[in-house]
């Protein structure tokens, strides 16, 4: 029971809006898994409860046997709306989420060499002392990606990351992702609404249905990682 295992996972919000029928899904530990589908077919959904952002779900969500849930298991979310804190420069972002998470993780020198490097790998060195609000979409989107990176998830979740980014940036960050997984191989869930980088980035591809009551398809690209 290794890897992350999703059992008769269903959502449905408040208002009554089902927005996720029946996920059943089994994805081995180490992998990169993109996700596609409708506008509206629960990808982003399947991203917040797994991340532990919704008040309530049907189902089990397990890694490697126990509750994603549990202290041990570490999970890094790139949400949509990059979920920055705005009161906090793109350096202190970096640094509450790596304190918050690895209370014990290294000296103070350390962590700031390590935001540093994070920082400089995703392009964005010069703007440390910014706030977000300031920044750009594609700015801040990698100043999210990098927070995420920077925690040493065992899960990863990527909601479309590279959404605000112009063409150029956005192939330099695939690279840049792709090297950081095989250096940090976590359990990656990427939703991205093009079909090209899906099949460039995922292992596997996740086919979210645009009928509830339907479990996502789950397509072996072995052309990339063959
Ligand atoms: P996707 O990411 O595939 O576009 P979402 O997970 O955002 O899909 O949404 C799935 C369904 O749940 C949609 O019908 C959407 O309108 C609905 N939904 C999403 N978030 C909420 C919310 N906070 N409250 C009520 N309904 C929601
Ligand atoms: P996605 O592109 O993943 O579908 P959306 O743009 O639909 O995301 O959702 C953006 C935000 O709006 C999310 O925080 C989501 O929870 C909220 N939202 C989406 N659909 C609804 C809805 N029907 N009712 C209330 N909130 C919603």
């Amino acid at each position: 029971s290794s890897g992350l295992r999703i059992k008769e996972l269903q959502v449905e919000y408040k208002n009554g809006q089902l927005a996720l029928g029946q996920v059943n899904l089994d994805l081995p530990q180490h992998g990169i898994y993109t996700i596609i589908g409708p506008s509206g077919s629960g990808k982003s959904t399947l991203l917040r409860a797994i991340a532990g952002l919704l008040p309530g779900y049907q189902g089990e969500l397990l890694f490697n046997g126990k509750s994603v849930h549990d202290k041990e298991t570490l999970i890094g979310l790139v949400p949509q709306n990059y979920g920055l804190l705005p009161w906090k420069t793109v350096h202190d972002n970096i640094r509450m989420a790596m304190k918050i998470t690895r209370p014990a993780g290294g000296s103070k020198q350390e962590r700031e060499t390590q935001i540093h490097q994070w920082l400089t790998s995703m392009g964005i060195s010069e703007l440390s002392g910014r706030y977000p609000l300031s920044l750009s979409g594609g700015q801040q989107q990698r100043v999210a990606i990098a927070r995420a990176f920077a925690i040493l998830p065992t899960i990863l979740l990527l909601d479309e990351p590279f959404s605000a980014l112009d063409v150029i940036t956005r192939e330099a960050l695939q690279q840049i992702f792709l090297d950081n997984w095989l250096a940090h191989p976590a359990t990656t869930l990427f939703v991205t609404h093009d079909v090209e980088e899906a099949i460039l980035l995922g292992q596997k591809i996740i086919v979210m249905p645009s009928v509830k009551q339907e479990t996502p398809e789950i397509l072996d690209n072995t052309a990339v990682f063959a």
